[in-house]
């Protein structure tokens, strides 16, 4: 009999909602492909626009700004190989901004961040001023909170920056639905990523919100889908369960209480097992399900390992690219040096989880990394 598992890794992956998984299995069996005219196609349609309604209500947009894709990777990727002058962009980014910037031939600008995990606006503004000689097109690109720390990042001031010296903004805000309020309108940003999996819809499918007005050229191309903004036949079910994944997550309130309550008590357990341990991003703004957690001297990647064989399934670093274990690119960025990036294990909570679930957590982390397992 397998025993009982603990799912920590909400940050990787929600578990697939009910409701998700109900929208899914109709749009699985409902009508032909949604761009063709008779009535099948309407059916399929039909359920493709009323989750994006759904999707755009999340995060306080326009239907029209929504444009389904194939996950957050591919809506970064759109973002930043669109033929920037300038791309600005911190350390901590998720590697599907960097990889793609990196790649773009744009000239990149340096947004540190700090120990605590918060980007420092304040060189921005001198580089933006730079950047724009010569009429230079320049995109801004912040995280809304760090998958790994759970960190929340300044983007109200970013957008306001980015603005003042003529910029464009790009939010990737996987990890911000369902644990803060996203608010598109009131952002000001021009682009945004979601991505379905980090709120309880399904893997593989995730959406790019483009600002009314905002010019980007199709990254897909090749068909007249997404009016026109991104080829190929949508993910039908994927974005049917995508769509009541977002009716669910806007309703995150209660849950973050309970939560949070929940957090405390991990972290208070895991200091007083290991007071040597370091909780990253503690002294910053936080969502309330993420836990960094850095015991000096311990490989992340062997924590993980034993933390699994107990039961307990948690991540190191930014381990949701497949089974990769690498030293954490965001806590380097931080400045906190190699052997914490080496060491850094992300605990991350949702509203499944239980006090069993922490209670289990504290034993298996006692047996692998207290005292006894320290002197072994
Ligand atoms: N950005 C962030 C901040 C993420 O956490 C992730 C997933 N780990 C992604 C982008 C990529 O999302 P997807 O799995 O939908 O490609």
């Amino acid at each position: 009999m397998m025993p009982a598992r603990t799912y920590l890794d909400y940050n990787a992956s929600v578990p697939l909602r009910p409701e998700a998984r109900e929208a899914m299995l109709t749009a699985a069996g409902t009508g032909g492909n949604p761009s063709s005219v008779h009535a099948e196609g309407r059916a399929a349609r039909a359920l493709i626009e009323a989750a994006r309604e759904k999707v755009a209500r999340l995060v306080n947009a326009r239907a029209s700004e929504v444009v389904f894709t194939s996950g957050a990777t591919e809506a970064n990727n759109w973002v930043m190989a669109a033929g920037w002058d300038a791309i600005a962009l911190s350390g901590i980014e998720h590697d599907s901004v960097l990889a793609p910037a990196r790649a773009s031939g744009a000239r990149l600008i340096d947004i540190p961040a700090s120990k605590t995990g918060v980007v420092d606006l304040g060189t921005l503004a001198e580089h933006l001023a730079q950047a724009k000689v010569g009429g230079a097109r320049t995109l801004v690109s912040l995280m809304a909170v760090n998958n790994e720390t759970g960190v929340i990042q300044p983007v109200a001031a970013a957008a306001a920056l980015a603005r003042e010296h003529g910029a464009l903004l790009h939010v990737d805000a996987v990890q911000a639905p369902g644990r803060v309020a996203v608010d598109f309108a009131a952002l000001g940003a021009d682009f945004l990523t979601l991505s379905a999996h980090k709120i309880g819809g399904p893997r593989g499918v995730g959406a790019l919100v483009i600002r009314d007005g905002a010019a980007l050229a199709p990254f897909l191309k090749g068909g007249g889908q997404e009016r026109r903004r991104r080829g190929g036949t949508e993910n039908v079910p994927g974005i049917a369960g995508f769509g009541a994944a977002a009716a669910s997550a806007i309703n995150f309130r209660d849950a973050a209480q309970r939560v949070q309550t929940l957090r405390a008590r991990l972290e208070e357990g895991v200091l007083r097992a290991t007071p040597a341990a370091l909780i990253v991003g503690r002294d910053a703004d936080r969502v309330f399900n993420t836990s960094c957690i850095a015991l000096p001297g311990k490989a992340a990647e062997t924590l993980v390992i034993k933390l699994d064989l107990e039961g307990v399934a948690v991540s190191a670093g930014a381990a949701c690219s497949s089974g990769k274990v690498a030293a954490s690119h965001v806590i380097e960025a931080m400045g906190l040096g190699p052997e914490m990036a080496r060491a850094a294990i992300r605990v991350s909570l949702g509203h499944e989880t239980t006090e069993q679930d922490i209670a289990a957590f504290l034993a298996a982390w006692q047996k692998v990394a207290g005292a006894a397992a320290l002197a072994a």
